[in-house]
Parts: C-alpha cells; sequence; structure tokens
C-alpha cells in the first residue's frame, strides 16, 4: 500500500480525490494548504504527493520547490492538480519540479493510471538512491547532496563537515561469523549512525563497509562532538553474536573554495592516520 499525501484547500476534492485513491488500495494523508503540505511531507515521506496549485498560505508551487529541497523528498513522484490549465500553468508547474500536470475537473481513471505510473517512478529513484542493505543514501546520492551543500557554501556562506566511518577489523567479523552476520553489523552501524545524527545530517554508505556523513552547517569542533559520540555509541553497542565492534572515524570541514574531491581526501587522509594510530579514535583533519 503507498501512502500518498493530497494537498489541496477545497475539502470536497480532497474527499473525492481521498476516495478514489482509498478504493485503489492506496493509503491518504491530506494537508489544507502548501505550508501544512510541506511539513506534512517532510514529516511522513510520501511515496507521491498530488498537489493544488491556488491554495491560501502557500501555492502549489512555492510548496513544490520547498518539497524538492528535503534529500529524503528528492525521489517523491508530484503531481499537480489545478483548475488552471493553460500551457503556461503547466510549464510554470513542471519548471518547479513537478512530475505530471493535470487539470480539474479530472478523470477518475486517468488519476489513478498516472499515480500508479508516478509510484513506479518514485521507486526507481528510490533504488537509485539509496543502499539496499542499509536504507542510507548510497554513494552516487552523496556524490549529489555533497554538490548541492557545497553550493550552498558558495551562495551562503554555510560551513558544511564530513564525518567518513570505517569498522575495525571488520575482514575478521566476516571471517569468524560469516557474511550474513557481517551484514546484520552493517545494518546496526546504519541505525546507530541514524540515531546520533540530526534529521538535517545525510548519512550514507560509502561502499563496503565504510560510511559517510555529511553535517550541513556543522563547523569542525561540532563535527569533532559527533564524531566522537558516533565513535562511542558503536564501542558502546552490543552487536547480536558478535558482541563488541568498534570503528574508525576521520573528519574534515570543507575549506571556503575546496573541492569535492580535496574535502573527502582531507577525511580520508584523517580516517587513515584514526587507524595507523590504534583504530576506534576519531582523528579531525587540520583546516586547509
Ligand atoms: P581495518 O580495521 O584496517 O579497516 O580492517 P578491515 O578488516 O575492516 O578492512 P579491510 O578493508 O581489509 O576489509 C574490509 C572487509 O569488509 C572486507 C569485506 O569482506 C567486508 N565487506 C565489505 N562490504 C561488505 C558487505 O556488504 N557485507 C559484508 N558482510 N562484508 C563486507
Ligand atoms: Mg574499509
Ligand atoms: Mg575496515
Amino acid at each position: 500500500m503507498a501512502k500518498i499525501l493530497v494537498v489541496d484547500d477545497n475539502d470536497g476534492i480532497r474527499e473525492v480525490v481521498k476516495m478514489h485513491l482509498t478504493m485503489a488500495g492506496h493509503e491518504v494523508i491530506e494537508a489544507e494548504n502548501g505550508r501544512l503540505g510541506v511539513e506534512t511531507a517532510i514529516e511522513h515521506h510520501p511515496d507521491l504527493i498530488i498537489l493544488d496549485v491556488m491554495m491560501p498560505e502557500m501555492d502549489g508551487m512555492e510548496a513544490c520547490s520547498q518539497i524538492r529541497t528535503d534529500p529524503a523528498c528528492a525521489a517523491v513522484y508530484v503531481i499537480m492538480l489545478s483548475a488552471r490549465g493553460e500551457t503556461s500553468d503547466k510549464v510554470d508547474g513542471l519548471n518547479t519540479g513537478a512530475d505530471a500536470y493535470l487539470t480539474k475537473p479530472f478523470e477518475p481513471d486517468e488519476l489513478i493510471a498516472q499515480v500508479n505510473a508516478g509510484l513506479r517512478t518514485t521507486e526507481d529513484r528510490r533504488q537509485a538512491m539509496y543502499d539496499l542493505l542499509t536504507g542510507l543514501f548510497n554513494r552516487r546520492a552523496f556524490d549529489d547532496l555533497m554538490h548541492r551543500e557545497l553550493s550552498l557554501r558558495d551562495r551562503h556562506g554555510h560551513t558544511l563537515s564530513m564525518v567518513m566511518i570505517d569498522l575495525d577489523h571488520f575482514k575478521s567479523v566476516n571471517d569468524t561469523y560469516g557474511h550474513h552476520i557481517g551484514d546484520a553489523v552493517l545494518r546496526d552501524l546504519a541505525d546507530i549512525l541514524r540515531d546520533v545524527c540530526r534529521s538535517s545530517d545525510l548519512p550514507c554508505r560509502w561502499g563496503g563497509e565504510e560510511f559517510a556523513c555529511l553535517l550541513p552547517q556543522t563547523d569542525l569542533e561540532n563535527a569533532l562532538k559527533v564524531a566522537e559520540r558516533l565513535r562511542a555509541a558503536v564501542e558502546g553497542h552490543s552487536f547480536p553474536e558478535v558482541g563488541k565492534v568498534t570503528a574508525s572515524i576521520g573528519i574534515s570541514q570543507a575549506g571556503p573554495e575546496e573541492d569535492e574531491e580535496s574535502f573527502c581526501r582531507r577525511a580520508d587522509e584523517a580516517l587513515y592516520k584514526a587507524k595507523k594510530d590504534g583504530r576506534n579514535r576519531v582523528e579531525a583533519a587540520p583546516n586547509p
């Protein structure tokens, strides 16, 4: 059952849309204006959004662009459903990030067919963005997110830090307990990472038993606190069957004009130093 958010200020339209979606087997959540639509999308991560355009407080165009700025909503398929049917309205809607534009009054069969096609697109996009084993962002999504965060640094002077995590002696976990248990350790580590991070942080599986997390609006000093909390949480966790596992961590803060490659390399070098100096420790790269 897919979760669909219907955003419309007209109670009657929400009811009718909800009825058709429910009959088609979907779960429906609702919001009655653009501002509440954005809040509901960010909180509930729906699989698809049906968005009215003309609404009080915030219109559908603005709501759509705000929803798209939340990385967890980047994959969601958005259908604009509006009484405004001029070509220029459709062009504007699609240009603000909507995936489809339907006009009112709508044909229920067409709406449901569009919804079902849209849900397949959401699923495809999610598979391209998330790591299957852990549910974290994959490396490709991480690269996109880093690019975006570095643009925010350039435009608004935001600080940005990165935490790189590598499990210690993980090969011996696999060798001793089997790959299956090793996978379970990776999933637990992802849960720890999600727990320790703020909702604005961007944790990902970098590859193998390495993880990375972008910390927007965080300087090196605060990144160090996060990394230390993370290291301690891993050390304190009892992994089923395996018991104790530790991680080494390297951190870096993006310099004012530093590119992706150098920002990652410095975190990686710090991580390498943490390994060399005995593992189960955090090392910070000096700011460039
Ligand atoms: P170090 O402390 O130096 O990091 O030692 P290590 O054993 O963790 O490092 P090494 O790079 O030698 O080995 C990494 C291991 O991670 C080898 C590989 O079998 C395991 N690994 C990588 N990806 C996965 C995965 O998806 N599942 C499981 N179970 N193991 C994985
Ligand atoms: Mg490794
Ligand atoms: Mg390792």
